[in-house]
């Protein structure tokens, strides 16, 4: 059993997201199928699909205008967040240390985080690929939860490029990354890879020791390419 996430970032309408729902209705799979969806279409019934929203504030209430809260998403039914995604640690400034706030807050409320960390193109040139790996779980992962968590490791560099790292690449990082988890007391926290995975690659993606499924943006959009990842494997 693999865990196949989709981020439709800001895209889509709940139109979209019951013609998806419908589709993978269809589909037999083994594999935990997630939607990380924008947060006006996390009421939508979704059936066996997990509904995910895509950030949440690191506060828990009050003056900030425009945010969304962890106790709101919960309330919609939703049960994942992803949390400290390369486009928000960008264009927000989320930094390791207000993912871990997040991620507290989106386990006291009863929500799975999706926690992604991964390396910029300037970091990967510099030859610190694995040192921000590392720093990235040990400072946004929090300390002593007994709930699930969900990590992704998301090469910067790659996400929407249509690049992705060589397996021996990805399959270091997650060796480095399940490591540095065991030594947390997390052992067995599953581990997706995201950045560019489409139907062609992700077999062999998941094949990758300590691959524990998939994160996908602009290929979760479309059934006829999202489809495929999830038959991919079994
Ligand atoms: C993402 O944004 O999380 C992602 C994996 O994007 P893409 O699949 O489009 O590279």
């Amino acid at each position: 059993m693999k865990i196949i996430a989709g981020n439709w970032k800001m895209n889509g309408t709940k139109q979209n997201l019951e013609k998806m729902i419908q589709d993978l209705s269809n589909v037999e799979t083994n594999n935990k199928i997630i939607l990380c969806v924008p947060f006006t279409m996390l009421c939508t019934e979704s059936g066996k699909i997990g509904l995910g929203a895509q950030d949440i504030s690191m506060h828990t209430h009050g003056a900030y205008t425009g945010e969304i809260s962890a106790q709101m998403v919960a309330a919609t039914g939703a049960k994942y967040v992803i949390i400290g995604h390369s486009e928000c640690r960008q264009y927000h400034g989320d930094t390791n240390s207000t993912v871990r706030a997040k991620a507290e807050l989106a386990i006291a409320n009863g929500l799975i985080p999706i926690i992604c960390v991964g390396e910029t193109m300037d970091e990967k040139q510099a030859g610190k690929t694995m040192e921000i790996i590392e720093s990235g779980v040990r400072e946004s992962v929090p300390s002593d939860i007994s709930t699930p968590i969900i990590i992704a490791y998301e090469p910067r560099w790659a996400i929407g490029a249509g690049l992705t790292p060589t397996s021996t690449e990805i399959a270091d990082a997650h060796t480095l990354i399940a490591n540095t988890l065991t030594d947390m007391g997390l052992d067995g926290t599953p581990i997706l890879y995201g950045a560019s995975v489409k139907g062609t690659n992700a077999a062999e993606i998941m094949s990758i020791p300590n691959v524990g499924g998939v994160l996908v943006g602009g290929a979760s959009l479309k059934s006829d390419d999202f489809i495929p990842i999830i038959t991919s494997v079994n």
